[in-house]
């Protein structure tokens, strides 16, 4: 059943986010696919955060976190934030620089979700960058879309 579950979910495209928060001298960044639009009035996104996550006392603490998007190109800022990293990789003003968007968020909720934390974000602000495709995860390996030239 467990290989069933994590074959099926490996089979479920979506986009790439870093999800970040700053609690003094402390900024931690994580690479998360599991992140949804929640609400639309009130303002909310939710994802899900490993208890394991160096992140998830931060992101408490700071009662704040930013969400970047990331857009085709980025896989080395990706696998940097998920623990592989790479040359030149940082977060810039508490965000992914060049990302699709960046969502600002207050932390709204907290709910238990087995070995994940389920997070929810009351967006304050965002920010667009420029319009272009995204990086996407399907089948344990970045994607790309056909994007209309
Ligand atoms: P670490 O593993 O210590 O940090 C992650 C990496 O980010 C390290 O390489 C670290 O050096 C770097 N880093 C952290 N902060 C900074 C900083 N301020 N400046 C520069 N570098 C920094 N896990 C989930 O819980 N939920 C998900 O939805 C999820 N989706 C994933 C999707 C993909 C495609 C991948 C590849 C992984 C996903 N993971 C997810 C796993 C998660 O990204 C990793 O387990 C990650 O390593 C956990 O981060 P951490 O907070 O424990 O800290």
């Amino acid at each position: 059943m467990k290989e069933a579950f994590k074959e099926a979910m490996s089979r479920f495209a979506s986009g790439v986010t870093v999800v970040a928060a700053r609690l003094g001298e402390e900024e931690r960044g994580m690479t998360a696919t599991a992140f949804m639009s929640l609400s639309l009035e009130p303002p909310l996104v939710a994802l899900a955060v490993s208890e394991r996550a160096k992140l998830l006392p931060v992101l408490e603490g700071a009662g704040a976190f930013t969400v970047s998007l990331l857009r085709e190109g980025q896989e080395a800022v990706s696998e940097h934030f998920a623990g592989r990293p790479r040359e030149g990789v940082a977060l810039e003003g508490g965000r992914v620089k060049g990302a699709l968007a960046v969502l600002f968020c207050r932390l709204h909720a907290l709910y238990p979700g087995g070995d994940h934390r389920i997070v929810v974000g009351r967006v304050e602000r965002v920010e667009l960058g420029e319009e272009g495709p995204p990086l996407v995860y399907f089948q344990r390996g970045y994607r790309r879309l056909v994007w209309p030239s």
